[in-house]
């Protein structure tokens, strides 16, 4: 069976419900939106496209998945709570199944994080899924890319490099990216590209705490390279103090594993800055968010972003578009 593209907006809708914030959700020329008194609007776009994003292979539920969670993950580093999206839907074929899979996992984690889904626009084409995600912050306590101080730590949480090396393992034909693997340390690495867990709650919580915060997507050393640009320092890492997960160390062996770490994309950690004196408190975050916050470097004055003991040096880069 095949539907019109009004049949797959009633797919999409059917899912959603009604909320008090939401004067005019998915039905009407535009939607009518109620942010709370004294909060800011806090808005991010990213797109994923079929064969650049994602593996041409992937399931449904987890493209669902990923394009919400990229987007989330940018409301989380700047300390946004989630309140509402857009979904901009190419799809090749009306194919209903593919619609209710994806459906799937993408309510999955915006039912589980209470960002509704409030409108969109659905038209055939290459595969391609474009989300705006919109959030609110009490005004001035965002978290921003250009409030990196000399002094600051730098910190990471979780363990970066798992998803670039699940990806380069699909690369090199030695991961399916449909299947649960049965290695337990190779399913973990595949977990983490193919449905990362965008870090909201890590984010409310480093209100008032950090001063400069970005998601890793491009690249640790990358992103932070971001925050040291925007800020007018330098970020220096100290390259043995970067946590490297047992999964990925075995797969790849500890140089390439901190290459990995420093220069594989797709991670959706938050990399920020904070005051030497907010350490313990960052320590108690860690322990009751149980998520890793490790202490990575400094920002020093000075510009651009600098690894020591890294064999690869100054090379930065994450992944470009446009280029190479
Ligand atoms: P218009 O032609 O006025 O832009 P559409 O026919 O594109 O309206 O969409 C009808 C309604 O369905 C609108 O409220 C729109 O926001 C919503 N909509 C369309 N596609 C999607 C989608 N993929 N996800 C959620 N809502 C959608
Ligand atoms: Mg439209």
């Amino acid at each position: 069976m095949s539907l019109d593209e009004f049949g797959l907006i009633e797919r999409i809708a059917a899912r959603t419900r009604a909320r008090a914030d939401i004067a005019l959700g998915i039905g009407d020329d535009a939607a009518l939106l109620q942010l709370p008194p004294g909060q800011q609007l806090v808005v991010t776009a990213d797109t994923l496209n079929a064969g650049v994003h994602f593996p041409p292979e992937t399931l449904p539920a987890d493209i669902g998945w990923k394009a919400l969670a990229v987007n989330l993950s940018d409301l989380a580093a700047m300390g946004a709570q989630p309140a509402w999206c857009t979904l901009a839907l190419s799809l090749p074929e009306a194919d209903p199944d593919w619609i209710e899979a994806f459906a799937d996992g993408f309510f999955a984690l915006a039912d589980a994080h209470g960002i509704a889904l409030i409108g969109g626009d659905t038209t055939r084409g290459p595969l391609s899924i474009s989300i705006t995600a919109m959030g609110w912050v009490p005004a001035g306590q965002a978290l921003r890319r250009d409030a990196a101080r000399v002094g600051d730590d730098v910190w990471v949480s979780g363990h970066p490099g798992e998803a670039a090396a699940a990806l380069q393992l699909w690369q090199q034909g030695g991961l399916d990216v449909r299947a649960a693997a049965v290695d337990g340390d190779l399913e973990r690495l595949r977990q983490r590209l193919q449905r990362p867990a965008p870090r909201l709650q890590l984010g409310l919580a480093l209100r008032g705490l950090a001063h400069a915060a970005a998601d890793v997507s491009d690249g640790l050393l990358a992103d932070l390279g971001h925050i040291a640009s925007r800020s007018g320092v330098e970020a220096v890492v100290k390259g043995e103090a970067v946590p490297l997960s047992s999964a990925l160390r075995r797969a790849f062996g500890a140089a390439a594993a901190l290459d990995c770490a420093l220069r594989g994309g797709d991670d959706y950690e938050l990399c920020f800055t904070a005051a030497p004196e907010q350490r313990l408190a960052l320590e108690a975050v860690a322990s009751r968010l149980a998520l890793p916050l490790t202490r990575i470097g400094v920002i020093v004055a000075g510009q651009g972003v600098r690894c020591e003991g890294d064999a690869n040096g100054a090379r930065a880069s994450g992944y470009r578009h446009f280029t190479g």
